[in-house]
C-alpha cells in the first residue's frame, strides 16, 4: 500500500487519519484526506502531515478508510467515488454502518476490482486519539491479513465473520451501551427522588454487580459532572440501536428491551438533540422524573 486514503475527519475519522498519516509518513509515504468540509481537510493537513486531497484523488489510493455518520453517507461517497477507484486497492469501512449495506457495497466495489472490509471500531475518541481501537471485522480474512499491519488506529483487530458480522457486532455492543445507559439513568433517578446521594450510590454500584462501563465513567464523568462532552452523538446511538432492532426484526426474533431502547433514544434524540452527547439521553429520564442527576 503505497496511498491511503481517508474519508471523513469526523470526531472519530480526525484523530484515526492522524495515525494513518503518521505511519504513512515513517515508510515514506503519504495519506490523502478527503472531507464533505474541506477546511477540515485542510485543518488535519497543517496539524498532521496529511495531505487535503478531492474525493476524485482519494479515491485512487491503494487503501481507503471512510468513517462516516450512517451506511447513507457512505452509500453517496462511494456513488461518487466509484469512477476514480484503483483496481487491487481496498476499501475498509469503519462507520458504524448497517449489515444489509455491506454485501451491496462490497458487490459495487468488487465491480470496480475493489475489495471490501466492514471495520467499525469501538473505545470512542480517547482510544481514536491513543490509537487503540478495538477494530470488528467482516470479510474475508485474506483481505484484512493484507491490510491488518495499516490499521495504525487499532489496538486489537478481530475478525468476526463475513461481509456485514462487523457492522451486526458493533450494532450490538451499541445496543448493550444503550441499554447499560439508559438502566442505570433510571436507577440512579429512583435513587435521586429519595434523596440518596448519588456519588456514594455509584461507589457501592461500582464495587457491586450492577456495575458498568456507564456507571464506573459514563455517568461520573458526563453526568453528574453536569459536562455531557458531545464526542459520541445521541442520534449515532439512536441509529445503532436501531440497526440491532432491525436485525432482530429481519430473523423474527424477539427483542423487546432493545426495542423499547431504541424507542426511548429516538425520543431523546428528538427531545434532548441529536447532536448532544449520548449521555444526554439521561435528561429524558431526569424530565420524566422531576430529578437531576448530579
Ligand atoms: P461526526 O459527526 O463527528 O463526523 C461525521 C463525519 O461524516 C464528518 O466528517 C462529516 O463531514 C461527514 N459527513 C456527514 N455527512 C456526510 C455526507 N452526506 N457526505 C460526506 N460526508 C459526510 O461523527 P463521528 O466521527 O462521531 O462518527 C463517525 C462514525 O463512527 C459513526 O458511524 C459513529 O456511529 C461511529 N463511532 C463513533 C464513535 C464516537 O465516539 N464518536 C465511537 C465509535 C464509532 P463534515 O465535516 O462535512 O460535516
Amino acid at each position: 500500500f503505497h496511498t491511503t486514503a481517508f474519508l471523513g475527519l469526523g470526531a472519530m475519522g480526525a484523530p484515526m487519519a492522524a495515525h494513518l498519516s503518521a505511519r504513512s509518513r515513517a515508510s515514506g509515504g503519504q495519506t490523502l484526506v478527503w472531507n464533505r468540509t474541506p477546511g477540515r481537510a485542510q485543518e488535519h493537513a497543517a496539524q498532521h502531515g496529511s495531505v487535503a486531497a478531492t474525493l476524485e484523488d482519494a479515491a485512487g489510493a491503494d487503501l481507503i478508510v471512510s468513517c462516516l455518520p450512517t451506511s447513507a453517507e457512505v452509500d453517496e461517497v462511494l456513488d461518487a467515488a466509484h469512477a476514480h477507484l484503483k483496481p487491487g486497492s481496498v476499501w475498509v469501512d469503519c462507520t458504524s454502518g448497517h449489515p444489509d449495506a455491506a454485501p451491496r457495497q462490497r458487490d459495487q466495489l468488487s465491480s470496480a476490482g475493489v475489495r471490501f472490509l466492514d471495520a467499525p471500531v469501538s473505545g470512542g475518541t480517547v482510544a481514536a486519539k491513543a490509537g487503540t481501537l478495538t477494530v470488528m471485522v467482516g470479510g474475508p480474512a485474506d483481505v484484512l491479513d493484507a491490510v491488518r499491519p495499516q490499521l495504525a488506529f487499532a489496538g486489537k483487530v478481530v475478525r468476526v465473520g463475513d461481509t456485514g458480522a462487523g457492522f451486526a457486532v458493533k450494532a450490538v455492543n451499541n445496543a448493550l451501551l444503550a441499554v447499560n445507559l439508559w438502566a442505570a439513568g433510571e436507577g440512579l433517578a429512583i435513587l435521586g427522588l429519595r434523596g440518596v446521594e448519588l456519588g456514594a450510590a455509584l461507589e457501592v454500584i461500582n464495587a457491586s454487580s450492577g456495575r458498568s462501563n456507564t456507571t464506573e465513567n459514563l455517568i461520573p464523568q458526563r453526568v453528574l459532572t453536569r459536562e455531557f462532552p458531545a464526542t459520541f452523538g445521541l442520534g449515532l446511538l439512536a441509529k445503532d440501536a436501531g440497526i440491532a432492532l432491525d436485525m432482530a426484526e429481519q430473523a423474527r426474533g424477539s427483542a423487546p428491551v432493545i426495542a423499547q431502547v431504541t424507542g426511548l433514544y429516538r425520543a431523546a434524540s428528538r427531545v434532548v438533540g441529536a447532536q448532544e452527547d449520548h449521555t444526554a439521553a439521561l435528561k429524558l429520564i431526569e424530565q420524566m422524573n422531576g430529578v437531576v442527576l448530579r
